[in-house]
Order: structure tokens, then C-alpha cells, then sequence
């Protein structure tokens, strides 16, 4: 009674705030200037209200006086935007490499990259814990989507795959995806056969699963596409249905080989009508040009001085031995397929982009993948997009928007608008700029969580060798 009463008098004396009480938020950032990724608009004299993992207001400054926080960030002459997805990396190599994988978490968040895509391993259980550990905020990282084993052949490529000998084994193989509640189905060409390769993605489509990944090199992208085919990782594939000499190489040498005549047949005109085609059925490309980069130049580059090198653990940097031996191996052979396939690649970025074809960055990080570097390997793909013929503006794009896209989440993702998953990077210079100004992490939000510069440096070093 007395404090109704005393409640009472306290809105009379401040009528005006009573009528319109404050709301009450977690987190408001002031003073920003909000870059929309889709439109390529900057709005600057913003506030953005935050509440749990959602943003809940984004008004002009003045309108600010309306919230309470908790927190409250002053970024004058920064920028705000989406935080970044990486859409190709990988989560591996055994048991005995599971904490250190756990390590790299924080190497994403600290490059600002508050999504990946892992593209399948061996350490599925361990990816699905953190994947809800993260969710629920018990672990520091960035969300995981992930595709669980990789579908393969009878001899699958790497450990861990579930192997798919023949079409009848396709339901157990889907089954089994299903039952671990996976994101998407990866598929691998160790030994797929082109059959095979064409009902999964027949299979998955009836049962609503997306599918991406390799493609064995006797098959046809295309077809792939009419059976629903969602995704398309590397360049290979894309690139083989550009030539017109497709067919006949595929019968004669259906392998890897045939990819030097591939490049030295391939057909611009040729081109434009399958990217129309993969534009038409959206089917996203992670074309992955900065561990081609990498790899192509691995004997010539010395890597030991790598600002990044020193938080991969031993153990993982053991598994960056075996692409040096196979660059050897090709060198020693007389190829220069991956020089040529780097090449051909720059080459095609841009008209794949203009043709509407959603391109998403992905850097292919993680174990065996030598020096591509979880994290800071984003930057350099989208810096390889942009130096590709990309605005830098267009290159974010395949990060921020394509990638939520794939999995359908453009509700949820992509933009700053209420609504949204407060995922969102706060910058200290202007990306749309210049890419490499994406770097210049002041702040990261992941799920609402604020990861300030200094607590980004302590979760680094705490994982430095
Ligand atoms: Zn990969």
C-alpha cells in the first residue's frame, strides 16, 4: 500500500518519464554507424539495443534517452556489422587431437567470424558437444553448423566418413546424419562413384537434407543440380562443366588429370550458361581460393614466421605435412595443375559473381590443411575475392549474407534489425572501403556475449604453444 502510494507521487513528480518508463536492455551500442551489407548503405548517429542474443532496437541516437542498459558502449567513428561466417573449415584428426581442436575456437571469434561450417571430420561428437555448449553459452566460440561425418565410397579419403559403397546403402548412411541431427550432408569423391554420388543427392532432397561437397570426376555438376544438388565446394567441378571437352575427357580419364586439359578448354560462353543454370537453382560455390593460393605456392613461402603459426599446436602442425609431400610429389611429376587451377579460378570469380550465382567464402581450415589458419584465413579469402575482381562490399556479401542463406536463415541473419541474432562486429575503420580494415576488430558480439579486445587477447594466448 505504502509503496503504491509512494510510486503514486513519484509519477506525478516525473510525469513525462512515467508515461514513456525506459525500457530496460542488456547491452546499447551508441553513436555507431550501422553498414548494411546487402544494400552497401552506411548509417551513421545510430543506437543498437541488445537483449540476451537478439537485437531488439536499432534507432537514430536521439532516440536513445527511450532504453536502460546494463552496458553501455560508446562507438563514435566506428562501424557495425554483421559478424562473420566462415563456410568451409574443418573440425579433425582423431581422438588424440580433440582438445586441440577445441583450441581454435577462439581464433574465429578474435577475427571477428561468429559462424563456421565445418565440412566434416572424425571427431563428430566432440563438434555436436561444442556445437551446444556454444548454444547455451557454456563455451566460448562461434556457432557451428555441422555436416557430421562426409559421406565416401567404399575407401573413403579421410577417417571418420561413413562409407556408401553402393545405392543401397544410401538410407543407412541418411539415417545415421539424421540421428546425429546434423546440418547438411558432405559428400567426398575418395571413391563415391558417380552413381552413388547422384542418389544421395536424390535421397537427401526427398528428405529435405541439403547437400554439398566434392563430386566424383566422372559425374556431372549439372545433373547434380537437376537432382537438387545444393552446394558445390572448390572449383573443380564448376570448372569441368565450363569446357566443352567435358565428356570426352570424363571417358577417357575420369580423375583429377583430366583438369589441365579442362583449364586450357575452358569456355567463357560455356560458362555463362552454367552459371545461369546454377544461379537459377541456387546452388552455392565456396570457391576457397586462398588455400589454393597456399598450397600452390607451399614450397616457395616459408611459414615459420607466421604471426599465426605459434597458437596451432604441435600435433596439428605434424598433419600440415602431408600436403608438402604431396606438393613435392607434383612438383617432382612436372605439374602445374594447381598453378594453372589458381589462375583459372581469379578468372572466374567475377563473372560467377555478376551472373547471380551465390558465391560463399570459405577458407578450408583446420587440420592437414597446412598454414591456412583458422580465423585469420577468412580475411585472406575475402581478401582473395576482392583482388578477384569483388568489391569489398560484394565479398562480405559472401560471408554475411550468402552464408546464413545456405542454411535458410536470412530471418535471422545477415543484417542489424531487430529481430536479429546479435552476432555483429564493431570496427575501427570502414570495411566497404577496404577489406582489409575488416581486421580492425574493436569489439565482437557472439549471441549478445561481448568479447572486448582484451578478453579476445586472453582467450588467444591462453592457447598459444
Ligand atoms: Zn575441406
Amino acid at each position: 500500500m505504502k509503496n503504491t502510494l509512494f510510486g503514486a507521487l513519484m509519477c506525478l513528480l516525473l510525469f513525462s518519464a512515467c508515461n514513456s518508463p525506459k525500457e530496460s536492455t542488456d547491452l546499447l551500442i551508441l553513436n555507431a554507424t550501422v553498414l548494411d551489407v546487402e544494400t552497401g548503405k552506411e548509417m551513421p548517429g545510430k543506437m543498437i539495443a541488445i537483449s540476451g542474443d537478439t537485437i531488439r532496437a536499432v534507432l537514430d541516437i536521439e532516440e536513445s534517452e527511450k532504453f536502460t542498459a546494463t552496458k553501455v558502449i560508446d562507438a563514435e567513428n566506428q562501424y557495425v556489422m554483421p559478424g562473420l561466417w566462415d563456410m568451409h573449415v574443418h573440425f579433425r584428426g582423431g581422438d588424440t587431437l580433440v582438445a586441440e581442436n577445441k583450441d581454435l575456437l577462439p581464433l574465429f571469434l578474435a577475427y571477428g567470424v561468429t559462424t563456421v561450417r565445418d565440412a566434416g571430420g572424425d571427431i563428430t561428437q566432440s563438434v555436436l558437444d561444442w556445437r551446444q555448449k556454444i548454444n547455451s553459452g557454456e563455451l566460448d566460440g562461434p556457432a557451428i553448423f555441422t555436416s557430421g561425418p562426409k559421406l565416401d565410397g567404399p575407401e573413403p579419403a579421410w577417417d571418420g566418413s561413413i562409407e556408401v559403397a553402393g545405392l543401397e546403402d544410401i538410407p543407412a548412411a541418411l539415417d545415421s546424419l539424421e540421428q546425429l541431427k546434423v546440418d547438411y550432408v558432405k559428400m567426398y569423391d575418395g571413391s563415391l562413384t558417380k552413381e552413388v554420388f547422384y542418389g544421395i543427392i536424390a535421397a537427401a532432397e526427398e528428405r529435405g537434407l541439403k547437400t554439398t561437397g566434392h563430386m566424383p570426376m566422372s559425374a556431372d555438376i549439372l545433373k547434380g543440380v537437376d537432382l537438387g544438388l545444393d552446394g558445390s565446394e572448390h572449383l573443380y567441378y564448376v570448372m569441368k562443366a565450363c569446357s566443352p571437352k567435358a565428356d570426352s575427357l570424363t571417358r577417357v580419364n575420369p580423375g583429377y588429370g583430366m583438369m589441365d586439359e579442362i583449364i586450357d578448354t575452358y569456355d567463357p560462353q560455356l560458362a555463362q550458361q552454367v552459371f545461369q543454370k546454377l544461379k537459377e537453382n541456387k546452388v552455392f560455390v565456396t570457391p576457397t581460393l586462398h588455400i589454393g593460393k597456399t598450397l600452390s605456392e607451399i614450397l616457395d613461402v616459408d611459414h615459420s614466421t607466421d604471426s599465426l603459426l605459434p597458437y596451432i599446436s604441435s600435433g596439428l602442425q605434424k598433419t600440415y605435412g602431408g600436403r608438402i609431400e604431396g606438393a613435392k610429389r607434383a612438383r617432382a611429376s612436372g605439374s602445374t595443375m594447381r598453378e594453372k587451377m589458381e589462375e583459372k579460378s581469379l578468372e572466374m570469380i567475377k563473372p560467377m559473381y555478376d551472373s547471380g550465382v551465390p558465391l560463399m567464402a570459405g577458407s578450408d581450415c583446420g587440420a592437414f590443411n597446412s598454414y591456412v589458419y583458422p580465423g585469420g584465413s577468412l580475411h585472406n579469402e575475402l581478401e582473395r575475392l576482392v583482388a578477384a575482381g569483388l568489391t569489398p562490399i560484394e565479398a562480405i556479401k559472401t560471408s554475411v549474407i550468402n552464408g546464413p542463406a545456405f542454411f535458410g536463415l536470412e530471418n535471422s541473419y545477415g543484417s542489424i534489425e531487430p529481430g536479429k541474432m546479435a552476432d555483429l562486429l564493431i570496427l575501427n575503420s570502414n570495411p566497404f572501403e577496404n577489406i582489409e580494415k575488416l581486421r580492425e576488430v574493436s569489439y565482437v558480439l557472439a549471441k549478445g556475449e561481448i568479447y572486448e579486445q582484451e578478453k579476445l587477447r586472453e582467450m588467444m594466448q591462453a592457447v598459444k604453444q
